[in-house]
């Protein structure tokens, strides 16, 4: 698997392109803005991506998918159908942040949590993390997230916007907390990072900053306050 990235727009987002090297399929995951250097990123690949997988629908994730559409007609685009709200707006939310915006036509596809999509020889498994965005996913596998604006390095993804709910974030920053800290996050924004360094240097995942509007820190079972009960290294909680 080879993964590649370009971070377009004004909000800095990072679209990856998944290519699989023994079978030549390629996916684009959250085409943000800027479909030439997009489909320069491709090319360059000698990809032709078959799908467009969408962690989120907010607009700085969705600003290039009609214009990878004209690029590549009939190429499929999922969305977690509890996000198509946000999709059908993001026109008018670009329009409140006063930045250019293509709306694009509906998504063809959705994905629910525990669902495998397949690329090739690859698959990924579908985690339904909600909080940033309701119908907010990672994609799972083969020793990498695609996370999207859930973890970031040394950071998280905002909880004070339309729609959020920090505490199903949390949840959801605790499920991601499972993975194996050899996991490399490939985040929406910023650079890569892995699991381990997150779980240990990570500000909002230690405890030493609390989630906005969250009822509870992250890893803090909620036993009530005399037992807080720290969860450890490996533990799961769901
Ligand atoms: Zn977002
Ligand atoms: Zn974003």
């Amino acid at each position: 698997m080879k993964i590649s990235a370009v971070t377009v727009g004004p909000f800095e987002e990072n679209c990856y392109l998944v290519l699989d090297d023994r079978t030549g399929a390629a996916a684009l995951v959250d085409p943000g803005d800027d479909p030439a250097r997009i489909v320069a990123m491709a090319e360059r690949a000698g990809a032709s991506p078959s799908v467009v997988w969408l962690t989120h629908a907010h607009l700085d994730h969705i600003g290039a998918v009609q214009g990878v559409r004209r690029r590549w007609p009939g190429i499929p685009v999922v969305l977690h159908p509890a996000d198509r709200e946000l999709y059908a707006h993001a026109a008018m939310a670009a329009q409140q942040y006063g930045v250019p915006f293509e709306q694009p036509d509906p998504a063809d596809g959705s994905y629910a949590d525990g669902d495998v999509v397949r690329l090739g020889s690859l698959s990924f498994r579908v985690w339904h993390v909600p909080g940033h965005a309701p119908g907010h996913v990672a994609l799972v596998g083969h020793g990498a997230v695609l996370g999207g604006d859930c973890l970031f390095a040394g950071s998280v993804g905002r909880t004070d916007l339309p729609l959020c709910d920090p505490a199903a974030f949390v949840q959801s920053l605790e499920r991601l907390l499972t993975l194996d800290d050899a996991t490399v996050v490939f985040a929406g924004h910023g650079p890569q990072t892995t699991i381990g360094r997150e779980r240990s240097g990570n500000p909002f995942l230690t405890g030493a900053v609390r989630i906005s509007g969250a009822p509870r820190a992250v890893g803090v079972a909620p036993r009530g306050p005399e037992e807080p009960g720290n969860v450890r290294r490996g533990d799961r909680v769901e």
